[in-house]
C-alpha cells in the first residue's frame, strides 16, 4: 500500500466528499461552509451547474488536442469571450496550466522581449514553487530552503507594506519607492531590468493590498526606463477582490498580466496576457507544453466567465466582502490578539499578534482549527502563518456571510490563549 507524502500537509483534515456552491461535504456527509475556495480557484462555487454542464459536454466531444499540434474550438471561444473581460490592449493570449508556469512564461517573454537579464520582484510576494517562481517568491522561506541555487537576475525591492510597520499608506509608499530608486541605482541598473513583477494584492505573504502612488510610481518609472510592468493577478483576477481585475482599484495598466485560479472554476488553467508587439517577441518554440489549453479546461473557463458575468459575481464579491469585513472588523473589537483586518473584496485577512507585537501563527491556528470544528474552513497565510484569510466563493450569500462571521466569532473566543501549530509559508 501506498502513502501520501508527508510534505503534503492538510491544514484543516476534511476528507471531501463532494462540492456544492459554498460547500463541501466530508465522506460522513457532514456539510462545511467553504471559505477557501481551493486557495480562491472555485470562485463560481463548487461544481457550478453551468460550469459542469459545459466541461461534461466537452468531455465527451474532444478531452485533450494539443494546441501546438491542432488548434481546438474552446480555445478559439475562448480567447474571443476573454477580450470582452481583458484589459484593453492585452489581446494576445498565451495559456498554461497553473500559476507557477505562467509566471515562468510571462519571465521568459520580458526576458526574451527586452534583452536584458533582471527582474525585480517584491518582498513578501508569491510567485509559485517552480524555480523561476519560487526565485522571485518572498513570501516565506519554506518555499526557496533547500532549493538553492536559485535562478539568478532576481532583485527584491520592498513592498508598500503599511500593516507590517504601522506605517500610513503615504509613508509606506514613500519608503517603497525610494528604496526602488535605490535599487536602480545600485543593484540592477534600468538597462539590466526586464520587468517589475509584483501582486497588486500580497496574497500568500499576507493580504496586503498595494497602494494606488505605489503601482503609480512603478508604472513611471516603467515608462521611464522601458521597463515592463508584469502584475501576478492569480489569486486577484476574475472579481475575488470586488473589481474584475485587482489592479481595477488602482488605475494601473499592465504590459503583462498573469491569470489561473479563478479562470476556469478548479480546472487547471492558466494564462498570461501581452499586447501583440510584445508577444510576438516570444519566439515560437519557446513557450508551449503538452497539456496547456485542454479543451475541457478552456470549456470550463468559457462558462466562468459567463458566470462571472451574467451572475454579477463582481458585484456581489464587492457587496458581500464589505458585510464580512464589518463582521471580521466587530470581531477585532473584541480580541486584543486581531491586530489588522484588511485586503479587497472577498480577499480578506486578519492578521493574530502576540502582546508584545510579534505576529501569531501559532494563535492564527488556534483559531483556524476551532472554526473547522464549527464547520467554517479557512486558510492562513503570511510569513508566519499569522493571518486568517477569508475567501469564500463570489456566490456567497448574505446568510451565509453572517453564518460564517458568527463560527468565527465563537472559534475566536474558544481559542483565545491556546496555540497550534502553525503552517508558515
Ligand atoms: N502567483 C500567485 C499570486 C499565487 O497566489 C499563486 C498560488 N497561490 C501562484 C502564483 C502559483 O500558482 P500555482 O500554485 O497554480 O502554481
Amino acid at each position: 500500500m501506498a502513502e501520501l507524502s508527508e510534505v503534503l500537509k492538510q491544514a484543516t483534515g476534511v476528507l471531501a466528499a463532494r462540492g456544492e456552491g459554498v460547500h463541501l461535504i466530508d465522506e460522513e456527509g457532514r456539510r462545511y461552509l467553504d471559505f477557501t475556495a481551493g486557495i480562491g480557484v472555485t470562485s463560481t462555487g463548487h461544481c457550478h451547474p453551468r460550469v459542469v454542464a459545459a466541461a461534461q459536454r466537452q468531455v465527451a466531444t474532444l478531452i485533450h488536442g494539443q494546441y501546438t499540434t491542432v488548434m481546438h474550438r474552446p480555445l478559439l471561444d475562448l480567447v474571443d469571450r476573454l477580450g470582452d473581460v481583458l484589459p484593453a490592449g492585452l489581446d494576445r493570449l498565451f495559456f498554461a496550466n497553473s500559476g507557477s508556469e505562467s509566471v515562468e512564461a510571462a519571465l521568459r517573454l520580458v526576458r526574451q522581449a527586452t534583452g536584458r537579464p533582471n527582474v525585480v520582484a517584491f518582498h513578501g510576494g508569491f510567485h509559485g514553487r517552480t524555480v523561476a517562481a519560487a526565485s522571485l517568491t518572498t513570501s516565506g522561506t519554506k518555499v526557496r530552503s533547500g532549493f538553492s541555487p536559485l535562478m539568478g537576475g532576481v532583485v527584491i525591492a520592498p513592498f508598500p507594506n503599511a500593516a507590517r510597520y504601522g506605517w500610513t499608506a503615504e509613508q509606506a509608499t514613500e519608503f517603497a519607492l525610494q528604496e526602488l530608486d535605490y535599487v536602480l541605482q545600485t543593484v540592477s541598473a534600468p538597462a539590466d531590468t526586464a520587468a517589475f513583477l509584483i501582486e497588486p494584492v500580497l496574497g500568500e505573504g499576507g493580504y496586503v493590498p498595494a497602494t494606488p502612488d505605489f503601482l503609480a510610481g512603478l508604472r513611471e518609472r516603467a515608462d521611464r526606463h522601458g521597463i515592463l510592468l508584469v502584475l501576478d493577478e492569480v489569486q486577484t483576477g476574475w472579481g475575488r477582490t470586488g473589481r474584475f481585475w485587482g489592479h481595477d482599484h488602482f488605475g494601473v495598466r499592465p504590459d503583462v498580466l498573469i491569470t489561473a485560479k479563478g479562470l476556469a472554476s478548479g480546472f487547471p488553467l492558466s494564462a498570461i496576457a501581452a499586447p501583440a508587439a510584445l508577444m510576438q517577441q516570444a519566439w515560437p518554440g519557446s513557450q508551449g507544453g503538452t497539456y496547456g489549453a485542454n479543451a475541457v479546461a478552456c470549456a470550463a473557463a468559457l462558462a466562468t466567465v459567463d458566470v462571472i458575468t451574467e451572475e454579477g459575481l463582481v458585484a456581489n464579491a464587492a457587496a458581500r466582502g464589505a458585510e464580512l469585513r464589518g463582521a471580521l472588523e466587530e470581531v477585532a473589537t473584541r480580541h486584543e490578539q486581531i491586530a489588522d483586518v484588511r485586503g479587497l473584496g472577498l480577499m480578506l485577512g486578519t492578521e493574530f499578534r502576540t502582546p508584545d507585537g510579534a505576529p501569531d501563527g501559532a494563535a492564527a491556528a488556534a483559531a483556524q482549527q476551532e472554526a473547522a470544528r464549527r464547520g467554517l474552513l479557512l486558510l492562513t497565510c503570511g510569513p508566519w502563518g499569522e493571518v486568517v484569510r477569508f475567501i469564500p466563493a463570489l456566490v456567497v450569500t448574505a446568510d451565509q456571510i453572517t453564518e460564517g462571521a458568527a463560527i468565527w466569532s465563537d472559534a475566536v473566543a474558544a481559542a483565545a490563549g491556546s496555540r497550534r501549530e502553525p503552517m508558515p509559508m
